[in-house]
């Protein structure tokens, strides 16, 4: 289902909801967006430049020891810099991430956010600097101008306006009789897939993180859904350091780097240009199975 209630859960049920979502580590991402009080505290943190280490991070599971699932992931993202994590189901990507949000304590080595480790950050106050745009966007029952405010309660109209306005998304919240008041979940309206995305991005540009991660959705959108939802997302992306998960050739090819992630290694990186063209390379077989049909035209 795709709302979940109109009272928001506290803290500690969220870190229930995560704990219930072990084994299916695509959720937490999900919940994370449904975090009020790290939103709240959003106003509070101070502004980051948004540089990323990750310096030789190994990393198990606590609840499964054997496997060493992170094994000496080692980067280093410029602000503003985009990157994609590509790699088949399994490799490791939204470990990655988890890492990043401070879910899990890093094994061995570090991650440095502009230069201080995770360890020693506080987990609510990072999470306030890092926008998250889920691959299935939930929207809880409420308005649509009480879910974009969510990212930023103290918010103006004007900028909720500007906002939608930059997501892409005002015009159709704009054609709705009520427009920011529409309601939408179980007992109000049904928005569509494209229109649910670009409420979240919505939602994240008015939170205004230094850094992004985009969990690309897998189902396509139609074509009109599609061009929308891209166009407000490089707006979305413009001057933030930006992680994406990437499931789409379009994003994928627009990034600076993509670090190809191999059973919790990095085992290729570059351009998707330079990284396609080197026909016996793991990533331009990872194109080829997992964008067969979104590459309509050859590679080289
Ligand atoms: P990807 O996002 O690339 O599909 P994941 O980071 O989700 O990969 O998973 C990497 C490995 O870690 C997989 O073997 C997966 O089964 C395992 N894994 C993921 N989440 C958990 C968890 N919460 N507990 C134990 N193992 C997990
Ligand atoms: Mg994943």
């Amino acid at each position: 289902t795709t709302f979940i209630g109109g009272s928001i859960a506290g803290l500690g049920d969220i870190y229930g909801q995560v704990q219930k979502a072990i084994g299916s580590s695509e959720r937490v991402l999900e919940i994370l967006e449904e975090e009020p009080e790290a939103a709240e505290s959003s106003e509070a943190a101070p502004k980051i430049n948004g540089k990323i280490v990750f310096d030789k991070v190994s990393f198990r599971y606590p609840t499964r020891p054997e496997v060493e699932v992170l094994k000496g992931i080692d980067f280093k993202i410029n602000p503003g810099e985009k990157v994609a994590l590509a790699g088949h189901s399994g490799a490791g990507k939204s470990t990655i991430i988890q890492l990043l949000l401070k879910f899990y304590e890093v094994g061995k080595g570090d991650i440095l956010i502009d230069d201080l480790s995770v360890r020693k950050r506080e987990a609510r106050q990072l999470r306030s600097q890092i926008g998250i745009v889920p691959q299935e966007v939930l929207l809880f029952g409420g308005s649509i101008r009480e879910n974009i405010l969510y990212a930023r309660p103290g918010a103006s109209e004007q900028e909720i306006i500007e906002a939608a306005k930059k997501a892409n998304a005002w015009q159709f919240i704009n054609n709705f009789p009520e427009g920011l008041d529409t309601m939408v979940g179980e007992r109000g309206i049904k928005l569509s897939g494209g229109q649910r995305q670009r409420i979240a991005i919505a939602r994240a540009i008015l939170k205004d993180p230094a850094i992004l991660v985009l969990d690309e959705a897998t189902s396509s959108l139609d074509a009109e859904s599609e061009y929308l939802v891209q166009e407000a997302l490089d707006e979305l992306m413009k001057d933030r350091t930006t992680i994406v998960i990437a499931h789409r050739l379009a994003t994928i090819r627009k990034v600076d780097r993509i670090f190809v992630i191999k059973e919790g290694e990095i085992i290729e990186e570059g351009n998707h240009e330079t990284l396609a063209l080197q026909k016996d390379g793991y990533y331009a077989n990872l194109v080829r199975l997992q964008f067969a049909d979104d590459a309509l035209r050859p590679l080289n």
